[in-house]
């Protein structure tokens, strides 16, 4: 039922029906807060509310299942001469359909019991698929006894937002249509009284299972004409019989069916859960709760433009020393101020489209250690973010602008960041912070963070010391994410560094545990044109003797062989972006073979290459099996965040919620985590999805 897609959206009462005519003005007088007739009635009010707190503000369709009888006959003509009068007031009613069997009249013999269940069932199965989004109230408010307990056998089967009755109080109300025009006197409207028996009551796992129960196979028509049957009353009885071992034979279907493999745990859940994963799209706010990974995630660019502001103003201590130190740099702070004030944007432009000036020239001009001159450039946009987002990303404020722009001139939007900005104790604490907040917001509960500690020691720190403080700041904030770091050597940068960040992990994951459990991994990240990965492979050798994980950022924008070359001369664990694997179709099965996991980065890939003609491999990827994981690159530089990017990713390829949830396990899978950590925090993952998809 669940997954019954439709645009209508009806409210629907199906009501039992039998001799006593005044039963449906009742109901309407219950349920449509327009006709007053029993707003005198002490609960009215609170019904009335009870309604609308389940969002049924008013009723589309009545149904209503009647037999043949003189008395049901008599009832109608009753109810269809108030209907008219009360109509020619002006009144809104609900359409109203009077739905039976032919030729029954009274429910006399078994056979016409179980005929008028059968129909009961199949009016229920109709009206729940044709609400579509909208709400399903069933009554058990007339007709005779049998056919009330039919219609709450059928409440508790195909599932309804409200069953409800509306009960007499000993004397049943005796009016003719005439007396029934206007609002009743105190007395009168509580005579009868409604009863809310249950809400919400979920549909039964026995409708889907073994296959779907669909109106079309049951039909009824919207006449007192249809031909009795007892099909659906007998597959029915025949799937509750066969309940005994329905769940370990749906486990088995499940399990046998599912292309891809979600969390174990989720195959214990309910088959109409698992059929609308299997079906509806996800949208931000779902993906938003699940809990996520991102296992490709540079340090340097994770802050947006407030993020910068943030960082920058932690140094502001020191700034301030400085300016009172120094009159010289204090006249240039002005200068730039004065900029900011009069937003004079083609002198800060010039200012910022010179990488040096602020890291470089003014430091050693005034001699002001890294990074205060350019924190106090950023600290001049403090109560003006908008004007300092225009100067960094002009054009590609815009999303549609902001793509394909090339690898340079999306770097060099990160350059009031990362190697600028992370240059002091303060700095990279409040960094830190930012990225903890970040990750609460967005449900991330594991983060590989990439970074070059040592293009972090301009400022006077040491680079094992820039671990320490992340590591420390990262501890204290184990309860809501667990950060842990990969090293990255730069291809294009000073062979230098390279070799220092080899010697860093080395060194720090030999000297201490915890640092072997912090460090996870190493990368190879920078221009790929420069450093082919077989080039670097002497240099890595220590780490792979240490058995340290590789990803190797590969085949972003250079041919297949950049990708064949990470792995069969580094041995890469992971590919970051691997885009051009789609080249090599041996290679991609090898990938597929091998395990090897493929860190994507939507927005960042469409940004910096041409992915506008559908071209993304990601879907190929998916298709073929290959173990693809979503990530940001940098969400600060790719102005997005990791629900964007699975937000993105499902659009691009059209994905399903349930294969959202493949990519997030994927992810959990692909962490360069110890077996048993991993499988913890596969666990936990599982449970929190479970949670959430349960509880919707
Ligand atoms: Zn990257």
């Amino acid at each position: 039922m669940a997954e019954y897609k439709s645009k209508i959206k009806k409210n629907i009462i199906v009501t039992t029906f039998g001799g006593t005519w005044l039963i449906l003005p009742e109901i309407i007088g219950f349920c449509c807060d327009n006709v007053k007739i029993f707003s005198e009635n002490n609960i009215y009010n609170s019904f009335i509310q009870t309604l609308k707190n389940n969002n049924i503000n008013s009723i589309d369709e009545l149904w209503i299942i009647c037999t043949h009888g003189e008395q049901s006959n008599q009832a109608i003509e009753k109810f269809n001469l108030w209907f008219k009068k009360v109509s020619e007031k002006g009144e809104k009613i609900p359409e109203c359909k009077f739905i039976g069997l032919k030729d029954i009249s009274d429910l006399t013999t078994d056979d016409e019991c179980k005929q008028m269940a059968d129909f009961i069932f199949r009016v229920v199965l109709k009206a729940y698929e044709a609400k579509g989004s909208g709400k399903l109230l069933l009554s058990l408010a007339g007709g005779r006894k049998t056919m009330s307990s039919d219609m709450q056998r059928a409440a508790f089967f195909f599932g309804c937002d409200i069953l409800f009755h509306i009960a007499d109080s000993g004397t049943p109300l005796k009016i003719e249509p005439d007396q029934l025009l206007e609002k009743l006197n105190k007395d009168l409207a509580n005579a009868v009284f409604p009863v809310i028996i249950q809400k919400k009551i979920q549909t039964s796992p026995l409708t889907e299972i073994p296959k779907k129960l669909l109106s079309s196979d049951f039909q009824i028509k919207f006449n007192r004409e249809n031909t009795a049957s007892t099909y659906l009353l007998d597959e029915i009885n025949s799937r509750l019989i066969n309940a005994q071992s329905i769940s370990f034979n749906a486990y088995r279907q499940r399990t046998s069916d599912f292309k891809i493999s979600i969390f174990h745990g989720l195959h214990q859940l309910n088959p109409i859960i698992l059929n609308q994963l299997n079906t509806e799209k996800p949208n931000k706010e779902w993906i938003n709760k699940l809990p996520k990974t991102d296992l490709h995630c540079h340090f340097g660019g994770i802050l947006d433009i407030k993020g910068i502001i943030k960082v920058a103003k932690a140094n502001k201590n020191r700034i301030s020393r400085a300016l009172e130190q120094n009159s010289q740099f204090l006249q240039w702070y002005n200068m730039i101020h004065n900029f900011v004030e009069k937003e004079n944007i083609d002198e800060l432009k010039k200012i910022i489209h010179n990488k040096n000036y602020l890291r470089k020239e003014i430091p050693e001009k005034f001699n002001i250690p890294c990074p205060l001159p350019l924190a106090s450039f950023i600290i001049c946009f403090e109560d003006k973010t908008d004007l300092l987002d225009k100067i960094v990303f002009g054009e590609y404020q815009d999303t549609y602008k902001y793509r394909n722009i090339g690898i340079e001139s999306y770097e060099r939007l990160g350059d009031l960041q990362g190697s600028g900005l992370l240059q002091s104790k303060e700095s990279i604490v409040e960094a830190c912070h930012y990225l903890v907040e970040y990750c609460k917001q967005h449900n991330l509960k594991y983060l590989e963070l990439r970074c070059s500690p040592v293009n972090y020691t301009m400022g006077g720190l040491k680079e094992d010391e820039i671990v320490s403080i992340m590591y420390d700041e990262f501890e204290k904030c184990k309860n809501i994410v667990d950060i842990r770091l990969i090293i990255i050597g730069s291809r294009h940068g000073d062979e230098n560094i390279f070799k220092k960040h080899v010697e860093l992990v080395h060194n720090l994951i030999k000297k201490d545990e915890k640092y072997k459990n912090f460090i996870v991994g190493f990368d190879v990240a920078g221009n790929e044109a420069k450093k082919s990965p077989k080039e670097l492979r002497e240099q890595l050798l220590p780490l792979m003797k240490e058995c340290v994980r590789f990803t190797i950022h590969a085949g972003e924008n250079q041919p297949v062989d950049n990708i064949w070359e990470a792995v069969y001369e580094l041995n890469a664990d992971r590919i970051g972006h691997g885009l051009t694997l789609i080249e090599n179709e041996d290679l991609l099965f090898r990938f597929r073979d091998k395990n090897i996991f493929i860190e994507l980065c939507p927005s960042s890939n469409y940004q910096i290459c041409d992915y506008e003609n559908n071209n993304y491999p990601l879907k190929k990827y998916f298709d073929e099996g290959l173990k693809i994981t979503i990530n940001t690159d940098n969400p600060g530089i790719s102005r997005t965040d990791i629900t964007n990017e699975y937000d993105f990713a499902s659009n691009i390829a059209g994905l399903t919620k349930i294969e959202i949830i493949q990519l997030i396990r994927n992810s959990v899978q692909g962490t360069f985590l110890p077996k048993n950590e991993k499988k913890k925090l596969m666990l936990q993952f599982e449970e929190k999805i479970y949670k959430i998809l349960t509880n919707e």
